[in-house]
């Protein structure tokens, strides 16, 4: 977000300073080691219809698809009461569809012009991406989720076995029907693709401190200056693009955002002796099985646990694992050098939709955070409407459903106080 906005804002002729303690797209960010996958298909929440009764499941399986550590469920309970509501009928889902899809339509487009702009244009790529069943009923099992998906404009081809063999030969002979959306690309190294964003918006005259941003100088409802670690930055407006780190600057601007960290891991196989055509996403697994530059890269989990647990590596185990269900060819054991492992943190809302806008509190402050699955894809739309909006310009996406109030009834607004 912080980087492509900042490409954005330098192209409405604003001047510009990144404020980012790390190597911009570094192994501290979710951008660095996300699933890949620009994928315009993906506007259905994680929320969905009787969620309530799987939670027990959540806690007493530390390695599951999705797992809510005990000792964090104090804290996160009123996030997971609004996350179990946000998806609990198939009209709340659409709607949030509806919101979302206009951040992730044509972004393997929108993200190719960017890259190309920076100079690493070959890194985005639409080649589809191919969800994989063992069965059709598993697919139709799916029916609510691949029905508003149509609803909003996504298409797919479906395969039967034999077509499936021949388009990807290296799955596992289980999978026996998938649709391939061809809509939906790949950025093949995400971390190598911020860098070069960066690069680009410091040729374009962007600086960047290295610095940790820690408040916000709000006088009279205007900005004055953004507080680091190393002293204040004077600026007239700010962009909050922190990811899963922003709740407590969005505090800082009126907003008391119920903002989560929904962790997340992967294991890269370096050298894996296969070659996938198409990124895979296997309907039993809930997880991305993407090629890198780096190797064969397996990306997924959801862990509520908070940002400061130490990460759970059994849980990149289980990515591995599964992965020689996936893929066969895969071989038993791999020397430790040829897995690198790493956890981050997807910036969630409980509705799955970001926080986009105007600060309650000082107008001059932006959101542009809380991306949660769907980050990388939306980053490119995101930061031009992050730009129109600060360059008062008329923006192409409406940016009301993403307002940070949305979870607030008007008359007690946090921001108002
Ligand atoms: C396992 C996994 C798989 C995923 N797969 C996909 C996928 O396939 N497709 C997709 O679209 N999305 C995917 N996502 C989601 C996506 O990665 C995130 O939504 C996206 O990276 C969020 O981008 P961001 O810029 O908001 O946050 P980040 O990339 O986390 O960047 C935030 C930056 O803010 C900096 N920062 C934090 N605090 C401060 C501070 N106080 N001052 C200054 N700087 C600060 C951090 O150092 C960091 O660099 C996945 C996520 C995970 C974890």
């Amino acid at each position: 977000m912080g980087a492509a906005t900042a490409v954005e804002l330098l192209r409405d002729g604003h001047r510009v300073t990144v404020v980012e303690p790390g190597d911009p797209g570094g192994r501290q960010s979710a951008s660095f080691g996300n699933g890949t996958l620009l994928n315009p298909s993906s506007v259905i929440p994680m929320s969905s219809p009787g969620l309530w009764r799987k939670v027990p499941g959540y806690l007493s399986d530390p390695l599951g698809p999705l797992a809510i550590r005990w000792s964090y469920l104090p804290r996160l309970l009123p996030w997971l009461w609004r996350f179990i509501r946000a998806g609990s009928s198939e009209a709340k889902i659409a709607a949030i569809a509806r919101a979302l899809r206009p951040l992730l339509v044509d972004a393997p487009a929108l993200h190719r012009k960017l890259a190309e702009e920076a100079g690493v244009g070959e890194l985005i790529t639409r080649q589809g991406v191919l969800y994989v069943f063992p069965s059709r009923a598993d697919f139709d099992a799916e029916g609510l989720s691949w029905r508003v998906r149509r609803e909003n404009g996504v298409r797919w081809l479906e395969l039967n076995e034999e077509e499936l063999r021949q388009q990807e030969p290296s799955l596992d002979r289980r999978y026996k029907f998938a649709v391939l959306v061809e809509e939906n690309g790949q950025c093949a190294d995400p971390g190598a693709y911020v860098n070069a964003l960066m690069q680009h918006a410091q040729s374009l005259g962007a600086t960047h401190r290295r610095t940790r941003a820690t408040g916000l100088r709000i006088e009279a409802r205007r900005l004055r200056a953004v507080s680091t670690d190393d002293g204040e930055i004077a600026c007239d407006k700010a962009v909050i693009a922190t990811g899963a780190f922003s709740k407590s600057l969005a505090r800082a601007a009126g907003d008391r955002v119920p903002l989560e960290t929904e962790r997340g891991y992967h294991v890269v196989i370096e050298n894996p002796g296969i070659a996938p055509r198409y990124p895979v996403m296997p309907s039993d697994g809930k997880m991305g099985c993407v090629m890198t530059p780096q190797g064969l890269r397996l990306a997924g989990q959801v862990e509520l646990a908070g940002l400061t647990a130490a990460a759970n590596w059994q849980r990149a185990d289980v990515l591995r694992n599964f992965a020689r269900k996936v893929f066969p060819g895969l071989p038993a054991e791999f020397p430790k050098e040829q897995l690198k492992v790493w956890m981050g943190h997807r910036p969630s809302m409980p509705d799955g939709l970001p926080c986009i806008g105007p600060a309650s509190g000082c107008p001059d402050v932006m959101h542009a955070f809380g991306h949660g699955h769907v980050g990388l894809t939306a980053g490119a739309a995101t930061a031009r409407l992050v730009a129109d909006l600060i360059s008062g310009k008329t923006p192409s996406i409406d940016p009301k459903p993403y307002a940070a109030t949305r979870f607030y009834p008007a008359a007690n607004y946090p921001g108002q106080r």
